[in-house]
């Protein structure tokens, strides 16, 4: 992609206990050298992150899932700050995941205003964000993909500096892809990718677009990475499901 390298990031989501992220950490400890183009990263659940830095290699970088709004300290119950994340060795947060947009459980969803907020607390403490974003099937079959990441990213184009996007990540993940074993064609996903690139030169300029990484997301995994990966705009995947099998390792290895 350019001159751009690759950013491949796992979202174990709620999943895991001790004993299965210390096998993962086990098998991601001797999966070989990781490419010299490439940044790893493992989203992983607020209870493992300690555990999983102090036993995972240190060039694979930790993400915490979502953070709280607000860096203060204080009578926030259930918050997990940046300060906090960034105490345990986290460099990344992820946000914006669909499953915190949509809501879930009976949670109200989160909004791309709070998203937008969160995203700039973060980048404010020196957290690197993968940001999600990503049309239902609805959306898509209507024609509104690329109105629906507008919608996702204007509220971030307004809060943060142009000089911010240095510590951001896009990952497009189509919600009818994440979890249903339905990638987007290697060309669907490049013709997505190529919209937010040049959205992104319109609102932030031609430098900020040329240098930003844009992740797919939604199935991705060792079998369909390759022919995605290819596509220009393609800057790395956001891998669910097959990140929490030793074929996660497969995907940054067949980079080299
Ligand atoms: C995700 O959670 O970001 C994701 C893309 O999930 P999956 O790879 O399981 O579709």
């Amino acid at each position: 992609p350019a001159n751009r390298s690759y950013l491949i990031g796992g979202n174990w989501k709620c999943n895991t206990t001790t004993s299965s992220a210390l096998s993962l950490v086990s098998t991601l400890n001797s999966s070989g050298p990781i490419p010299t183009n490439c940044t790893v990263v493992v989203g992983v659940p607020y209870p493992y992150l300690s555990l999983v830095r102090s036993s995972l290699r240190s060039d694979i970088e930790l993400a915490a899932q979502d953070c709280a709004h607000s860096s203060k300290m204080g009578a926030f119950t259930g918050e997990v700050n940046v300060e906090q994340l960034k105490d345990v060795g986290c460099t990344w947060v992820i946000l914006g995941h669909s499953e915190r947009r949509t809501g879930f459980g009976g949670d109200a969803g989160e909004t791309s205003d709070l998203i937008a907020g969160k995203t700039l607390t973060a980048v404010g403490a020196g957290l690197k964000v993968m940001l999600c974003v990503g049309e239902t099937l609805e959306e898509r079959e209507s024609g509104k993909t690329l109105a629906v990441v507008k919608s996702q990213l204007d509220p971030v184009v307004k809060v943060l500096k142009a000089s911010d996007w240095g510590s951001v990540a896009i990952a497009y993940e189509p919600v009818w892809a994440i979890g249903t074993g339905k990638t987007a064609t290697p060309e669907m996903a490049q013709e997505t990718h190529a919209e937010i690139r040049s959205y992104i030169s319109t609102v932030l300029g031609s430098a900020v677009a040329a240098k930003i990484q844009i992740q797919y997301g939604g199935s991705m995994k060792a079998a369909n990475c390759k022919a995605l990966l290819a596509q220009p705009d393609i800057d790395g995947g956001l891998i669910g499901g097959a990140s929490l099998k030793p074929e996660f390792a497969d995907v940054f290895r067949g980079m080299m």
